[in-house]
């Protein structure tokens, strides 16, 4: 009844009123993509939006199974990426990514984080994009993105880990893609 109803495709009923596990990966990749544990990674002033206002009561990150956010990289599993890399910080980026459990997911939020923003042509200091130190799995664009636009960008990622159709490997990754709120929102 309501197992089968919450596990679309996941779960199938057997005559008899049993409930039989045909499919062992979407288990997991349901699982994975509901617990998702945030290394948080604010530099700048996007990280006022990110897990400040996002993990507070107004916006309630709890609701995704995404608020325990961790300071150690060994415990998180969701890299949030909030705010200027500068190309000093790079290495330690790189390393805090390889520390983190497998499989694990980055998303990018804000201009800086994603392209270089602002700093882009006049600064000596900034990395051009995380995508040029760590694979990224979803863009969230904005300066900053609301809430409502990171949790967008939460959902979609949700959604590609739930879509997988195997359980991910390490070092596997899947094409990015840009979470972009219809308009109006
Ligand atoms: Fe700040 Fe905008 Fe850059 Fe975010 S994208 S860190 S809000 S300047």
């Amino acid at each position: 009844g309501i197992v089968t109803d919450k596990l679309p495709g996941a779960l199938e009923k057997v005559p008899g009123g049993n409930v039989l596990v045909t499919r062992f990966d979407e288990i997991i990749n349901w699982a994975r993509a509901n617990s998702l544990w945030p290394l948080t990674f604010g530099t700048s002033c996007c990280a006022i939006e990110m897990l400040m206002a996002t993990g507070g009561p107004r916006h309630d990150m709890a609701r995704f199974g995404a608020e325990v956010a961790r300071p150690s990289p060994r415990q998180a599993d969701l890299l949030i990426l909030a705010g200027t890399i500068v190309k000093r910080m790079a290495p330690r980026l790189r390393t805090l990514y390889e520390q983190m459990a497998e499989p694990r997911y980055v998303i990018a939020t804000g201009a800086c984080t994603i392209s270089g923003g602002p700093f882009i042509y006049h600064s000596y200091t900034t990395v051009r994009g995380a995508d040029e130190i760590i694979p990224v799995d979803v863009y969230v664009p904005g300066c900053p993105p609301r809430p409502e636009q990171l949790f967008h960008g939460l959902l979609t990622l949700q959604k590609m880990i739930k879509e997988g159709e195997t359980i991910r490997e390490p070092g596997v990754r899947r094409k990015p893609v840009i979470s972009a709120l219809p308009e109006g929102v």
